[in-house]
């Protein structure tokens, strides 16, 4: 059984001296790659380097392993408050932690949704308390999430929210999304778009292409998500601010942030795991726990994906962790709920991009640290003296099958089930504290 921590409710003392030999360490924000060692005292990173001479209160052999930056994950959904039997702070950031994730930011969608200032300070408490993990979250951008009246994002940024978004849903209304890039310019912070748009989904459950037709079921077509993106660009280009793309899905998309990119806007854009690894047919074989939204794509769209990964117009990925438990997904495919769970399976499955020399492990480290941070206006991810004490050992060769049955997530409703994959992180730092070890 995997030994677990908590880094808050159980911090590591002040002047506790952790050495970390014999490691392989990479920055990927300044590339450094180097073996050698690495010292915390207490929850900050002391020093590190070739050969440190240090004493230590502990000393941790590495045996090689890649020590990295703890890893950021900007897109979960730990159903904390609200549905709880799927998932809470306490068994998402366990999730996590096992992915060698050290940081997770929240998305509002909850219930009561994440739009005042009490659902923050729920939030901050309550994780201080059970969470194996740092936690943020998005505030969301309307009210209630009903797209219609903005919420109080100067008061939500105060009380942490580190961007905006509806996520879970779209902005439909044109006018309700500039004024949210107009009020999160003073905050500079990002308004994060899942962009869909609903009429053109009119409810369809997977993509709209070969397997829906073959199934009978009503598809959401590629332009439902390309025309809200281009419509926001456009908002964007108008009135300034900086916008994100969630989970992005389709080469139409990737397209428009590509040009959006080149005119110099301030545009980022995510893509998850599951859409970079597995294209539409994927239903065909896990049925409901390969539905999510934005859905499994085409194989054109996917290779799309990986092109945009490697040229690094794509600049993070992010799990998109949606939890739900066996009643939401054992029904038919146009009833069953969307989502996957992810943070335990992120890693490795990234980790095939640098396997099939895709990207190098810095490039692919940074879309998983330095570049999430930056996009949150995290003073994170990244190796630094005097910086955070978040990092993870990984062990990039051990082959290994995923059993989803071991989860820490509450939910096990992932189409990884039984996939073999190479990599995976051994331990987890967070705060200075040993949260998670194999
Ligand atoms: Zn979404």
């Amino acid at each position: 059984m995997p030994i677990l921590d908590l880094p808050y409710q159980n911090p590591i003392s002040k002047d506790k001296k952790i050495l970390y030999k014999n490691a392989r360490i990479i920055d990927p924000k300044t590339n450094y790659d180097q073996i050698g060692e690495l010292l915390t005292i207490g929850d900050k990173i002391a020093d590190f380097g070739k050969n440190l001479n240090a004493k230590a209160d502990q000393e941790i052999d590495c045996r090689g392993l890649v020590l990295a930056p703890g890893l950021i994950d900007i897109q979960v959904h730990f159903r904390d408050p609200g549905q709880t039997h799927k998932e809470d702070l306490a068994s998402g950031s366990a999730s996590a932690v096992a992915g060698g994730i050290t940081a997770v930011v929240c998305q509002p969608n909850t219930n009561p949704v994440l739009d005042s200032v009490l659902t923050f300070d729920y939030l901050r408490l309550k994780s201080r308390e059970i969470a194996y993990c740092n936690v943020m979250a998005y505030g969301a951008i309307t009210k209630s999430m009903k797209g219609e009246e903005l919420s109080d994002m100067n008061s939500l940024h105060q009380a942490g929210a580190v961007g905006f978004t509806d996520d879970g849903l779209p902005v439909m209304n044109a006018n309700v999304m500039r004024r949210a890039f107009e009020y999160s310019k003073n905050l500079n912070v990002v308004i994060a778009q899942h962009a869909e748009d609903l009429n053109l989904s009119n409810k369809g459950c997977i993509n709209e292409g070969i397997v829906s037709l073959e199934l009978g079921v009503r598809g959401i077509p590629n332009i439902s998500e390309s025309v809200i993106v281009e419509r926001d660009l456009s908002i964007l280009e108008a009135v300034g601010g900086r916008y994100h793309l969630l989970h992005c899905s389709t080469s139409q998309a990737l397209d428009a942030i590509r040009r959006a990119k080149e005119k110099g806007l301030n545009v980022t854009v995510e893509v998850s795991p599951h859409h970079f690894t597995l294209s539409e047919d994927q239903v065909l074989i896990s049925k409901t726990n390969a539905k999510m939204n934005p859905p499994l794509r085409s194989k054109e769209d996917r290779s799309a994906l990986i092109a945009g990964l490697k040229s690094g117009l794509i600049d993070a990925i992010a799990t998109d962790h949606a939890p739900h438990d066996l009643i939401s997904k054992e029904k038919t495919l146009e009833e069953a709920s969307f989502g996957i769970v992810g943070v335990e399976t992120m890693l490795p499955l990234s980790l095939a991009l640098y396997h099939n020399k895709i990207l190098t492990l810095p490039q692919l480290l940074a879309k998983m640290t330095c570049n999430p941070a930056k996009i949150i206006n995290y003073d994170g991810g990244e190796i630094k003296k005097l910086g955070r004490a978040d990092l993870v050992l990984i062990d990039l060769d051990c082959e290994w099958k995923i059993d989803s049955s071991k989860f820490l997530s509450k939910s096990k409703n992932s189409p990884f089930d039984n996939f073999n994959v190479k990599g995976r992180a051994v331990m987890t730092v967070v705060a200075g504290k040993i949260v998670y070890s194999l």
